[in-house]
């Protein structure tokens, strides 16, 4: 099982009339697609986060004024096809190796069940102390690929703190999501999904986050070797590239893709004979630190502003 997150309709989404179906992220301008759908917030603002950082990483207009341009004109099929088109074969999800989000050597770590993905799903402690009384054991088992490349996208976001060397995300467990919200210009249900996308792409004279001549493991850390983190070893902004904020890897993961049942997606109930049920996981993957995250506010700490204005 193999498919590309950049030309694979794997989205869920709302079109204008009201039905659902599924998108795939180089068809991003189709005015007609006007939300995204996934059926877990978790899962939701991963989706957004995937768009957004697909077309910061992309498509980021050089200042303000190329940014209105678009606003103005639309994305064009042509650009989006250009930008996009050549990161297919780079966001694979599936058994062969490099396959998104996941460390490109097999891992000769601990299998567990795929739902370990979900963050409320109860680790084997929990099970073992019989502690699982409000989300219990065996409830979800299996997803199908398009809910596993999304539960493994906002794990690697959000992970929390997990044990002995289990990273937490780029931004510590839990971290916060501020997007912008589009009001203004009429019907909200009817604006394209483009345009809500489009209005948390900063300008790259902005955010300091210049588009890559290249796209390599600096910016999407599963196209190499993971920069584990034994002996506490950091990952800093200054030794990847910074757009790597979007795409933190902190969970050393192998989904087993041979590993497969038929039936209903716990998560999205589609029928498919290619649920996924297990992976490996490894302790010490990358080990974030000194990120500031363009989706996440941050203050300083009291004592450092005091001390800077006293
Ligand atoms: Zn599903």
């Amino acid at each position: 099982m193999e498919l590309s997150l950049i030309t694979t309709p794997w989205l869920s989404v709302r079109f204008k009339d009201g039905t659902q179906g599924k998108l795939a992220p180089v068809d991003i301008n189709n005015d007609n697609v006007v939300d995204l759908v996934a059926n877990r917030a978790d899962l939701q603002g991963a989706a957004w986060q995937f768009m957004i950082g697909l077309l910061q990483t992309t498509l980021a207009p050089k200042d303000s004024e190329e940014w209105r341009d678009i606003w103005d004109e639309g994305l064009s099929s042509e650009k989006v096809k250009q930008a996009l088109l050549p990161l297919a074969d780079r966001f694979i999800f599936g058994e062969s190796s490099p396959s998104f989000m996941q460390d490109i050597e097999p891992l000769a770590g601990e299998s567990v069940d795929i739902a370990l993905l979900l963050p409320d799903t109860p680790g084997s402690q929990a099970i073992k102390f019989n502690k699982d009384h409000f989300i219990k054991r065996d409830v979800t088992q299996h997803f199908c690929p398009h809910c596993a490349a999304l539960a493994l996208f906002a794990l690697q976001l959000n992970a929390p703190a997990g044990g002995k060397g289990y990273r937490t995300g780029l931004r510590g467990g839990g971290p916060m999501t501020t997007l912008v919200e589009l009001h203004a210009i009429g019907d909200q249900q009817q604006i394209p999904l483009w345009r809500k996308v489009w209005a948390n792409v900063m300008p790259q004279d902005v955010s300091a986050l210049p588009v890559p001549q290249s796209y390599d493991a600096s910016v999407f850390p599963w196209l190499g070797p993971t920069r584990t983190s034994e002996k506490d070893r950091a990952t800093t902004p200054v030794q990847v590239n910074k757009l790597q904020a979007y795409w933190g890897m902190p969970r050393r993961i192998r989904i087993d893709f041979s590993d497969v049942v038929s039936g209903s997606c716990h998560l999205c109930g589609a029928i498919s004979d290619q649920l996924l049920s297990s992976m490996k996981v490894k302790n010490y993957g990358v080990k974030y630190e000194c990120w500031e995250h363009p989706l996440t506010p941050y203050r300083r700490p009291k004592k450092e502003l005091s001390e800077k204005f006293s």
